[in-house]
């Protein structure tokens, strides 16, 4: 019986590289692995033997099942690459239009705030997003015992001692601060991280960070600039309202808000502002002296403003939008509006 097993064996492997066609070779198939074929004939004779023989044919005979199997599968896959590059083709019918994606609307966004902002004097720069403690908090005015630390919910990196996903684009005054003399007019655009999630919140987020240092920097410059940008990138003439608030990197500091895209103030029934006429649209003040003082300025000689805006937010704010999930969750229905 193993002298059968091997003639089967070389037989069905002569058959199977012969075939000419997928036709063929499922005949082929057939012939030596279908429900009557040769191999399974065979086998059903096993339990006639003696129970040595039994397990030595039993073997081989599963064996070759698999070593068959696997050659006509291959030789399945010839055929078909075969027939392919012998089919006609017609190489003058033009080709199917290709669906154009485009950039996603965060990036999108990003792209215009610095051509407005580049439109002002300003550059546009990009840096670490993980940071060190330095740079993201303490040179920020932020101590190691401040409560403000208690404000961000902070991704510390592990194995690495203190440093940390940023938790604003803050750092990156720092950053620039040490490596360039005044006068300074940058915008920081970028990812930043905090252990947030919900409709309003993501552990990722994009904030675009603004700095101007120079002599005699004004509240009444940051106004103009932010009024100036910000219409621009709304797309609406937008009245700015500025709010006292606490951030330990500026002094003072101020909640920074735009009147409604929607109602401008006239609607008191309006969903967008809730009949409020304003949203709240960035974080600002001028930079604290200490900040100046960490990245080796002399805050005598100098001052400056500096502000941060969450860039979903400006497109939450100015397209209308209620959950910024919708940002990151990919569906073509949401972004292909953009
Ligand atoms: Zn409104």
């Amino acid at each position: 019986m193993k002298n059968e097993i091997e003639k089967i064996e070389q037989e069905a492997i002569a058959d199977t590289s012969a075939c000419k066609s997928i036709e063929e070779l499922k005949e082929v198939e057939i012939k030596f692995l279908g429900r009557k074929g040769l191999l399974p004939m065979l086998l059903r004779k096993i339990p006639e033997l003696s129970s040595e023989d039994k397990k030595t044919v039993g073997q081989m005979g599963n064996v070759l099942r698999k070593n068959l199997e696997e050659k006509i599968a291959n030789r399945y896959f010839e055929l078909e690459d075969q027939q392919e590059e012998n089919e006609f083709f017609d190489i003058t019918i033009p080709a199917k239009p290709l669906e154009k994606g485009h950039h996603h609307p965060i990036s999108m966004m990003i792209c215009h705030i610095e051509e407005v902002f580049s439109r002002l004097g300003f550059t546009s720069i990009s840096g670490a997003e993980i940071d060190d403690d330095w740079h993201n908090f303490s040179a920020l005015n932020v101590p190691k015992d401040h409560p403000a630390r208690e404000m961000q919910d902070t991704f510390w990196v592990k194995n690495i001692d203190d440093h940390v996903l940023r938790t604003q684009t803050s750092n990156m005054q720092i950053h620039y601060m040490e490596a360039n003399k005044p006068p300074i007019r940058i915008i920081a655009p970028g990812k930043t991280f905090r252990k947030d999630s919900d409709a309003t919140h993501s552990p990722m987020f994009h904030q675009f960070e603004g700095l101007m240092v120079d002599k005699n920097v004004s509240l009444a410059n940051l106004k103009w600039v932010l009024k100036t940008a910000l219409s621009e990138i709304l797309e609406k003439e937008v009245e700015l309202r500025f709010r006292l608030s606490f951030f330990p990197f500026t002094e003072p500091s101020l909640e920074v808000d735009a009147s409604c895209v929607q109602c401008a103030g006239k609607n008191p029934n309006c969903k967008v502002c809730k009949g409020t006429g304003f949203l709240e649209i960035a974080g600002a003040g001028m930079v604290h002296p200490n900040v100046l003082r960490n990245a080796g300025l002399d805050p005598e000689k100098w001052n400056g403003f500096a502000f941060g805006c969450g860039i979903e937010r400006i497109l939450m704010v100015k397209y209308q939008i209620d959950d910024l999930r919708l940002f990151y969750e990919n569906d073509l229905r949401f972004l292909e509006q953009f």
